[in-house]
């Protein structure tokens, strides 16, 4: 069969790529140990089972409104009014099939083909392709000193008459950096000046360590949410471990809201009504289980930390949220792909290369799997870094076998 230029066009994404490979060598028996996933390893908070389950069990499962059930879009209005201090309506919230439908359906709502969306490197996987698939043009824009936060001017720099959409994710990944709040503010107020829309990607919220509180967007303008050219990207996966539920959200200006809500309605229809009725139960029950979730991150950050900085010549930045370090092996290896291939070959370690979030050198390591993989999957990058680039093996030979 021959295929559209577009599907020509894309790639699978890595991450889910290489979730799926770890699985698959994990049932084949490999010792495997994953630190390139990005879903922690929690369970769903305990009100949001029950009321999946008690809406199961009606047998009532039905289509919702293409935004979502209103008791969701409630939700999200006492979310965005609690977390973000702005009173909004149910016409400026809509569901989605998880944050990477919100995003989607965004920029489709926003992109004609040609138009530029701007995003600082590194960058969430998924965005250059994400761009593609709305016509865009994706415009990443690296820091001239590696400090995975491109300077105001390095941004502004790349903002062109084509610009319609600045792309920020904070908490980020794959760096884990929380942005500086008087960049955001001055981002933001430039393309307000200009017309230019920003899209937040706040996926990692409240994943935010060392008692720090992101800044967020509603923090940088006077703009009402009709008025200003905002939106907001969040979602059940990552504060809730929710991923497989597939809940995410965007809060945003009405007109942008029903232009994503149309749009949505004939792409894939309101997300699953019964993981709605979990995440309901989730943003409106205890919170407690989030709190749990970022102790139990902040720990584990912690020990790769040590554990890191006994690699002499490895390099790595405290994360600031999240769940990913975003290392530096540039010591060992200026080739991410290889090194990575390197690790999962020889000591079974998976890991992202840092090219696929636009950055040679660099290894993603997730940190939200169980303690002791974390462990002992620091302790085995550095058995192969030792001595100079780690002892010789012989092609095919792996030092962990079953
Ligand atoms: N944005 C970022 C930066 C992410 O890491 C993810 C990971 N899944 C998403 C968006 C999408 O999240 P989801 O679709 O699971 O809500
Ligand atoms: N966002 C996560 C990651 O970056 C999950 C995988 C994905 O959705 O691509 O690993």
């Amino acid at each position: 069969m021959s295929f559209s230029k577009l599907a020509n066009s894309i790639g699978a994404s890595v991450t889910l790529k290489l979730n799926s490979e770890a699985a698959r060598m994990r049932a084949a028996g490999d010792p495997v140990i994953h630190l390139g996933g990005g879903e922690p390893k929690s369970l769903a908070p305990g009100a949001a089972i029950a009321a999946g389950i008690s809406m199961l069990k009606t047998g009532e499962i039905r289509y919702t409104p293409a935004a979502g059930t209103p008791a969701m879009r409630d939700a999200i209005i006492a979310y965005t009014e609690k977390f973000y201090g702005r009173k909004v309506e149910r016409t400026n919230v809509m569901a989605s099939a998880g944050a990477k439908q919100a995003i989607m359906v965004a920029l489709l709502a926003l992109v004609d083909p040609g138009d530029e969306v701007v995003f600082p490197v590194p960058y969430w996987v998924s965005y250059p392709d994400m761009t593609r698939l709305a016509g865009g043009v994706p415009v990443p824009v690296p820091a001239a000193d590696s400090s995975f936060q491109p300077t105001l001017d390095e941004m502004t720099a790349a903002i062109t008459s084509r610009t319609r959409v600045v792309l920020l994710n904070s908490p980020n990944n794959p760096s884990g950096k929380v942005f500086d709040g008087d960049w955001l503010r001055g981002l933001v107020r430039y393309c307000e000046e200009r017309d230019i829309n920003v899209m937040m990607d706040d996926i990692y919220h409240r994943l935010d360590f060392d008692g720090r509180k992101a800044v967020h967007c509603y923090d940088c303008t006077d703009r009402s949410v009709d008025d200003a050219k905002l939106v907001v990207l969040n979602g059940v996966s990552k504060q809730y471990a929710m991923t497989g539920f597939r809940i995410g959200w965007a809060v945003g200006p009405q007109d942008l809201i029903k232009a994503m809500a149309n749009i949505q309605s004939h792409q894939s229809g309101g997300p699953c009504s019964l993981s709605q009725a979990a995440a309901v139960a989730a943003i409106e029950g205890a919170q407690g289980s989030v709190g749990e979730l970022r102790k139990v991150l902040e720990r584990a950050r912690d020990e790769l930390m040590n554990l890191l900085g006994e690699i002499p010549g490895l390099k790595a930045d405290t994360p600031e949220g999240t769940f990913y370090c975003f290392a530096d092996f540039r010591a060992f290896d200026t080739d991410s792909t290889r090194l990575a291939a390197r690790l999962l070959e020889k000591v079974q370690v998976v890991t992202v290369p840092g090219i696929e979030f636009g950055m040679e050198g660099f290894l993603r390591l997730s940190y939200c799997g169980p303690l002791e993989d974390v462990r002992e999957g620091a302790r085995r990058i550095k058995w192969l870094l030792d001595e100079n680039g780690g002892p010789e093996l012989r092609a095919g030979e792996k030092v962990f076998t079953r």
